[in-house]
């Protein structure tokens, strides 16, 4: 039994998938391989393409905000993340809130994206969120899940970030309204010292409300 299930079942008459935890210890690497199983299934409906039963060269959700995790950015950026951050992300500070997404090119596309082809120039690198958003119905536990992973992940790359400087010593930044980041804003995450997802449990990135009752199977729509 795997550790992880992405189990489908039908919301308002389309077909989506809930998230079971089976073993305490999965870690987000199980439940990567649970979507990704799901998804390769070609199980569910596809809300932006409803002709579609995959999602080969559409490229409808590699043109909006793709927040990137500390691993993610590790992964793509083939040991130079300073670099990779500068020239693939999009580092935007608001004051003391850091958000840190993958880069878009000037029509509002992903930098990673092959617009001639509509594919992924780096598929098997691609960011968590983009390996777990598929435009189907999920339960609120499936989304929650996938929102506190994914807030997690994004706020140890701010942790890190605050570390990367530019030559003449300045955080890198593309665009900012009143800049004032705070690293006290960015305490440890579950995240910390992790370069891979296999070293991060999920019980540790979720709320307990949350893991309780993915824990418990319990279907909450
Ligand atoms: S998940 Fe993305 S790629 Fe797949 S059909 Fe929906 S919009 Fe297109
Ligand atoms: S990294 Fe790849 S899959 Fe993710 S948004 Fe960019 S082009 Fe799309």
């Amino acid at each position: 039994m795997d550790r992880v299930e992405a189990v489908p079942v039908v919301i308002n008459g389309q077909a989506g998938y809930d998230i079971r935890v089976a073993d305490p210890g999965a870690t987000v690497q199980d439940y990567l391989d649970a979507v990704n199983r799901f998804i390769e299934a070609a199980q569910c409906y596809r809300a932006r393409k409803p002709e579609a039963d995959s999602c080969f060269a559409c490229d409808l959700c590699c043109q909006e905000r793709i927040p990137v995790t500390l691993i993610d950015a590790l992964n793509m950026a083939e040991g130079d993340l300073g670099r990779f951050v500068g020239e693939m992300l999009h580092v935007y500070v608001e004051g003391r809130v850091v958000d840190i997404t993958m880069g878009l090119n000037e029509a509002g596309k992903c930098l990673c994206l092959d617009s001639s082809r509509g594919l992924c120039r780096n598929y098997g690198k691609r960011p968590l969120v983009c390996q777990t958003f598929i435009c189907c119905p999920l339960t609120r536990d499936a989304r929650k899940l996938r929102e506190e992973i994914v807030n997690a992940g994004e706020d140890e790359l701010v942790r890190k970030w605050f570390k990367i400087k530019t030559w003449n010593n300045n955080l890198i930044i593309h665009e900012a309204v009143s800049p004032r980041p705070d690293p006290g804003d960015y305490p440890r995450t579950p995240f910390a010292g992790a370069v891979s997802y296999r070293q991060v449990r999920l019980k540790d990135v979720c709320t307990p409300r949350l893991w309780k009752r993915i824990t418990e199977k319990k279907e909450v729509f």
